[in-house]
């Protein structure tokens, strides 16, 4: 955005200010015609950031930097600019907006970060030739320096090549990564400012520096606020857990930052040793990232050491969770149907359909390998959707060609789908193409859904068309007893894991079947249909009619099996 014609002239006046306030200083090798066009450029790009929509101060950060490659590198410089920037920019350029102020104040936040950061890599820049040299003919362990510069991609070829240096340098060796990240750093930066942000990243370089120092490692400042201890010629992984260790004591420290303000700042280590022989510097480096995704996912503030088994396990899940879209539309998921059989009676009145990846390579996959992928990519939805419109079709079908024998198909439904608006209409839409009656249709959800006053909302929608809601693996989730009352369930099932004792000779005392008991009991007092899963034996499921148990699931009864051979059960049963 250019400025108009008025600012153009404030603009104007403003870079005279400016011209006047940095001439005769030393470091500006030019002529005067020369300072004013270089100032007038940047003061029309303050003026571009200052009025963007949206604001963001980022590109401050390239200003400060790009002041210092122009020459006007010094902090006196910066401190006279500043200064001058503070007292008329707002004035010159005619800013009138309530929020010019604060815009400035962060902007000049921003440059202030650019510029140090820009005069540390310079003098840093300084001293890596002579440094370079140095190494080349030392080795890498015994050196070490924070380097610091802002452009990532760069930053982390330069870390690369320091890498092959050093895995080049003694290929009989072993050496280890340590790849730090600071805890929550973004809300020091969000709350504090850039400026104590910046404080605090110098102060964790310049304690890292110091171990490294001591140590005799490599430290390096890789990007924002991740950093790199490089330990070499090590003996095994407790030498780089130690100096993990040491990091996270250096950095545990409070910070002291302005006013008198200090500070507790936590670090995640991820953490990678490996023989020099045959490692890649950007595998190394993978691995680490690796380790330090795990540390932050389930050891915030502690290190983690990179496991190549876990490393395969995920990659193949992540292999897999990328073929699942294209799966979906090949139709490779099929639908299997397992028996829910009324305990009095022994006749089926229900099926449950459960989802399987027919995969052309790994074989027929169950929903363990796959659903929670299909939930974390929020492939579950459509798939969801397969499922439930082959289940309620397959549903339709058996009951045409036994009008007499009604069986209902209960569709296992997850969290997700249930908070995205439209499932009632789309199970209208699905009962109505299929032409299943309400009736013969039974969602499954999980205790969890209590959690979600949306999910709860739907629920009820759905209730009120005539669907039927079941309580899926009831007694292993989050609910509170006190809240099943609400829930507009038909149904309870119990989860297999209540049951196991049953098969016991003294299944009939102790503080299982007292569990159990009440369970059943909760449910029909609540005037629910109390339904168990995993039944595995004839005991089992005599006992469970003795405690009041309605219908039944679980291999002792049926198996999940393609629909055909449901067909033929149906056939036969009836
Ligand atoms: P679930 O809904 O609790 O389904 C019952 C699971 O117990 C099924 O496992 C079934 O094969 C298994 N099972 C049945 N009888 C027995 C038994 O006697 N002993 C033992 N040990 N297990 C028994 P499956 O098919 O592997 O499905 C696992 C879970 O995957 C299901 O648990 C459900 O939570 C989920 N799931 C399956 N299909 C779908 C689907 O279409 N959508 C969604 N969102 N989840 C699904
Ligand atoms: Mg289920
Ligand atoms: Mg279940």
């Amino acid at each position: 955005m250019i400025p108009s014609d008025g600012r153009t002239a404030g603009i104007d006046a403003f870079t005279r200010a400016w011209a006047r306030v940095v001439s005769g200083h030393t470091v500006l090798r030019h002529s005067p015609d020369e300072v004013y066009s270089l100032l007038e450029r940047f003061a029309r790009r303050f003026a571009e950031v200052l009025l963007a929509e949206p604001f963001s101060a980022g590109p401050g950060r390239r200003l400060g930097a790009d002041l210092v490659a122009a020459g006007i590198a010094t902090p006196e410089l910066l401190g006279r600019t500043t200064t001058l920037i503070g007292r008329r920019f707002l004035e010159d350029i005619r800013v009138r907006r309530p929020d010019g102020r604060a815009r400035l104040d962060e902007l000049l936040g921003a440059v202030a970060t650019g510029y140090t950061g820009a005069l540390v890599d310079q003098s840093v820049g300084a001293q890596e030739a002579l440094r370079r040299a140095e190494l080349r003919r030392t080795g890498l362990a015994r050196h070490c320096r924070i380097e610091r510069t802002h452009d990532l991609p760069n930053q982390r070829a330069a870390l690369l090549r320091r890498l092959a240096e050093a895995l080049a340098g003694d290929p009989h060796g072993r050496l280890g990564l340590c790849l730090i990240n600071l805890d929550r750093f973004r809300t020091v930066n969000e709350s504090l400012g850039y400026r104590a942000g910046d404080q605090v990243l110098r102060t964790v370089a310049h304690r890292l520096e110091r171990l490294a120092q001591r140590a005799g490692h490599f430290a390096a400042h890789l990007d924002n606020d991740t950093f790199v201890l490089l330990v070499g010629d090590t003996g095994g992984i407790d030498e780089v857990t130690k100096a993990a260790e040491e990091a996270l004591a250096a950095i545990a420290h409070t910070f002291p930052i302005n006013n008198g303000y200090t500070l507790p700042i936590r670090a995640s280590i991820g953490v990678v040793e490996r023989a020099a022989a045959g490692t890649d510097p950007a595998a190394l480096l993978g691995a680490a990232e690796q380790a330090l995704g795990w540390a932050k996912r389930e050891r915030r503030g502690q290190w983690m050491v990179h496991d190549t088994e876990r490393a395969a396990v995920e990659t193949a899940r992540h292999a897999l969770s990328a073929e699942m879209p294209d799966a979906l539309t090949r139709g490779e998921f099929v639908v299997e149907y397992q028996p829910l059989t009324d305990l009095a009676t022994g006749r089926v009145v229900g099926v449950e359909a459960l989802v399987r990846w027919r995969h052309p390579v790994h074989g027929l996959l169950m929903p363990g390998r796959f659903i929670d992928l299909a939930e974390h990519t929020g492939l579950i939805v459509p798939l969801g959707e397969d499922v439930l419109r082959r289940a309620c079709a397959q549903a339709a079908a058996w009951r045409d060609a036994r009008p007499d024998h009604p069986v209902f198909v209960s569709v296992n439904v997850a969290e997700a789908q249930l908070r995205r608006p439209g499932l009632p209409a789309l199970v209208q839409a699905v009962l109505d193409e299929t032409g299943l009656p309400v009736s013969l249709l039974q969602l499954e959800v999980t205790e969890n859904v209590l959690l979600d006053p949306e999910g709860l909302g739907t629920l009820d929608d759905l209730a009120r068309m005539g669907v039927r809601i079941s309580l899926d693996d009831f007694g292993t989730g989050n609910c509170r007893l006190a809240e099943i009352s609400n829930l507009p369930a038909h149904t309870i099932k119990i989860a297999g894991c209540f049951i196991g004792f049953l098969n016991s000779q003294h299944a009939a005392a102790g503080a299982d079947h007292t569990v159990l008991a009440a369970m059943i009991e909760l449910g029909r007092e609540l005037g629910l249909t109390v339904t168990v899963e995993g039944i595995q034996t004839e005991a089992q499921a005599r006992r469970l009619l003795d405690l009041g148990c309605d219908i039944g699931q679980g291999y002792h009864l049926g198996r999940p099996q393609p629909p055909d051979e449901i067909t033929g059960l149906l056939t036969a049963r009836s």
